[in-house]
């Protein structure tokens, strides 16, 4: 049992499981590579990508400034991630947060017998803050930036527009998203931000930054949610804001947050920061 896997999905586009627990993607242009995510940094990601893509310049960008999601920015030297969560991307993994990592995310491969390699997460030296409408031309292939408050305040979305890609991030999942996080906005600004995704025109397959095949009871193919997943959770979202929708009880940390779920995965939340 391997502790990466590469996934193949479109002509140009890999997704890359680590531990079975986060999703890097691989977006292959004719002049630049562009990698989505640096996971928990177990991966080597500069060999994979270049086995995949051959020798290109590769930009590197987080979907947000989890630890999840940027522990190997050490392996390059800039990487560019939503500017509020830019003041966070910085900090060296702490004691606990590794121990975190270790029992939260490695210990269920651990258990089945896979080895951890080695492990050196860590920030980038450069981190440049990523706006609104920042366009990444790969040659061929375009991503737009689209600032997507809600489950971080940094959040953002890449969108493909001709052939209708859409990188959500940790923004909507086949299980319950976390909306109730201290750095996550008031439930509304995050239902304000998949409305606006939900908008945009001709999205054919939404990619989430998590993925596991336990928890896909649709049978989605591997790391794809179909583009009814952006209305649903908008709508969804809304209900909520509105007092239309009961919730159950989400204990987290200590404190009793709430939960909906939807047809599609579900929204936690703090019911003290609706609106
Ligand atoms: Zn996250
Ligand atoms: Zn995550």
């Amino acid at each position: 049992m391997d502790f990466y896997r590469i996934i193949p999905l479109r002509e140009n586009l890999w997704a890359i499981s680590e531990v079975g627990k986060t999703v890097m993607y691989v977006i292959n242009g004719q002049e630049k590579v562009l990698l989505l995510d640096t996971g928990f940094g177990l991966v080597p990601l500069r060999d994979v990508v270049r086995k995949l893509c051959g020798e290109k310049p590769i930009v590197v960008l987080n979907s947000h400034g989890h630890i999840d999601h940027n522990s190997g920015n050490n392996q390059f030297d800039t990487v560019y991630v939503g500017c509020y969560d830019e003041p966070g991307s910085h900090a060296q993994l702490t004691e606990e947060d590794r121990t975190h990592v270790r029992e939260t995310y490695f210990s269920e491969f651990e258990k089945a017998g896979g080895v951890i390699p080695e492990w050196n997460p860590g920030p980038a030296r450069q981190v440049i803050a990523l706006r609104e409408g920042d366009v990444f031309d790969l040659g061929g292939i375009r991503l737009e930036v689209l600032e997507a408050p809600g489950h971080s305040l940094g959040s953002v979305a890449l969108f493909e527009r001709e052939r209708g890609w859409l990188f959500t991030g940790d923004l909507m999942l086949t299980w319950e998203v976390w909306g109730q996080l201290d750095c996550s906005t008031t439930l509304r600004v995050y239902g304000e931000s998949i409305e606006r995704l939900a908008a945009l025109p001709g999205v054919t397959t939404v990619f989430p930054a998590h993925w596991e095949q336990e928890k896909n009871p649709a049978g989605f193919p591997e790391c794809e949610l179909p583009p009814r997943v952006l209305p649903m959770y908008a709508d969804g979202i809304r209900r909520i804001v509105s007092g239309e929708t009961p919730s159950v009880a989400y204990p987290f940390r200590g404190k009793s947050m709430r939960c909906v779920y939807f047809e599609i995965g579900g929204m936690a939340f703090d019911s003290d920061r609706l609106g």
